[in-house]
């Protein structure tokens, strides 16, 4: 399976395989059209036949050639060799946990997917006892893995900061006894950060995810407290702070887009321009949902894709670097077939747990009773559903197995699929359309890097 697309000058053939990617002639990119294997010894008359008011006899079988000596050497069209690890994605050690350690939040974000903190059950902070159990609970089911991740969420995690400290200071007391090496995250809406907040969060968290929709306007109008007050003066200096007392220890600022701000290139360069140089937005797909893209608006938020690539190339021209998170595709596609396969690992080896300890596959399925997989205190762990889970593979997704963004994508986002199209097996199509989209910039940014900007 090839995908090919033309952007910002270059012709370019991905081989969804082998992961190979071709940056083409005209004529190369003109004759995959019509040729594919199982290819003859000599060009199709078809093809020839087409081609040639544009291109000579001379050139076409000479490009002909070199696609079936790509082939031969199994970098186009290449044969699907993922499909026999498949089988091997079966249910793991859980070695990542998300935290949802206060059920309540000061804000009143609008297109909060958490009903403002409470995800539907009620305002809750988590107990001591219940995050100690959850230490415990990630030790006991983590198999041989050495390191594990533990995410801080909410709601807003920093409404139960006494917490946060004595779940890490428990966590680290039992690393050396179990073998494993704990790496935490908070993600945070940055209010209520202080001094003490900032110091503790720098020393201990090895990444930090600080909330805030980029230009003061969109934020304000989206991220308000319960008075309607919009708080970007509130956190923007106390993230600058934070960031400039964090070294070279990982965070980002993390944004949401909406139908309201189809130009969010404006917001990533607004972060920018804020002083951050590890930037995200999301945009926000939820069916129904006031703010949400639609398909419609595809067209528009797809020439923004293009405008924000353009916009980073100019500002590297200029020595100006930054990351965009959706742009940083794993082209390379890493060492793992089976993280390639099922991606996340939600509902297997990673899970949430909530203020009364009951497990979720992840923290976008909390509060969804039919996805409860057990629960901490109760020692109860559904196996079922997390092999079911394990199993939720690209190949077992009819969309995804056709599809050529499947080996970065992974299969998409579980939690999506379920809340929009009531299946965790059924690709949600506007989130495919931009994760296609953003592979497609991420690939050209990587060709314009290597070769240059076409003339
Ligand atoms: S900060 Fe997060 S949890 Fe709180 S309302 Fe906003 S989106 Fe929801
Ligand atoms: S979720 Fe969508 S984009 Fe991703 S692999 Fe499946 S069909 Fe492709
Ligand atoms: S299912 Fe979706 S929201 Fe949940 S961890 Fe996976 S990608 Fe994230």
């Amino acid at each position: 399976m090839i995908h090919k697309y033309k952007l910002k000058g270059y012709d370019i053939v991905l081989d969804v395989n082998s992961g190979g990617v071709h940056i083409v002639d005209d004529l190369t990119f003109d004759l995959l059209d019509y040729v594919q294997p199982p290819f003859d010894a000599e060009c199709p008359a078809e093809a020839m036949d087409k081609l040639s008011e544009k291109y000579s006899p001379e050139d076409i079988k000479e490009c002909y050639e070199e696609i079936v000596e790509l082939y031969n050497d199994k970098i186009l069209f290449s044969e699907d060799d993922y499909e026999k690890y498949a089988k091997y994605s079966v249910a793991s050690p859980v070695k990542a946990m998300c935290l949802n350690i206060a059920h309540d939040c000061q804000l009143r974000c609008k297109y909060c997917f958490a009903s403002t903190g409470d995800f539907g059950k009620g305002r809750k902070l988590m107990s001591y006892e219940t995050g100690k159990h959850a230490i415990d609970f990630l030790l006991e089911n983590s198999g041989d893995r050495p390191n594990l991740e533990l995410d801080f969420f909410g709601g807003e995690p920093l409404m139960n900061f006494k917490v946060v400290k004595q779940i890490v200071e428990y966590a680290r007391s039992r690393e050396k006894e179990y073998n494993k090496k704990f790496r935490f995250t908070i993600t945070t809406n940055g209010l209520l950060l202080d001094d003490e907040k900032i110091d503790f969060i720098n020393r201990e968290m090895s990444n930090v995810v600080l909330s805030i929709d980029g230009r003061k306007e969109v934020n304000d109008y989206f991220r308000v407290l319960a008075n309607g007050k919009g708080c970007y003066d509130t956190i923007l200096p106390k993230y600058q702070k934070l960031v400039a007392g964090r070294g070279d220890k990982e965070y980002y600022v993390r944004g949401t887009f909406t139908n309201r701000n189809k130009d969010f290139s404006e917001d990533v360069f607004a972060l920018y321009d804020a002083g951050f140089d590890q930037i995200s937005i999301e945009p926000v797909v939820g069916e129904g949902d006031e703010y949400a893209l639609t398909m419609e608006d595809l067209p528009e938020v797809f020439a923004e894709y293009d405008r924000l690539s353009d916009r980073i190339l100019e500002n590297e021209k200029n020595g100006k670097k930054f990351n965009f998170f959706h742009f940083m595709l794993d082209l390379d596609q890493g060492p793992c077939a089976i993280k390639r396969l099922r991606g996340c690992g939600c509902g297997n080896d990673y899970v949430a747990i909530t203020p009364d300890g009951d497990i979720f596959p992840c923290h976008q399925f909390v509060g969804i009773d039919e996805y409860k997989m057990g629960n901490i205190d109760e020692g109860t762990f559904n196996q079922e559903m997390k092999a079911d889970f394990a199993k939720a593979h690209v190949y077992s997704k009819p969309d995804c197995r056709e599809c050529w963004a499947k080996f970065y994508c992974s299969g998409g986002c579980n939690a999506n699929n379920y809340q929009y199209m009531g299946d965790i097996r059924k690709a949600h199509k506007i989130s495919c359309e931009l994760e296609k989209k953003r592979l497609e910039c991420a690939i050209m940014l990587k060709a314009v890097r290597m070769f240059g900007e076409k003339e």
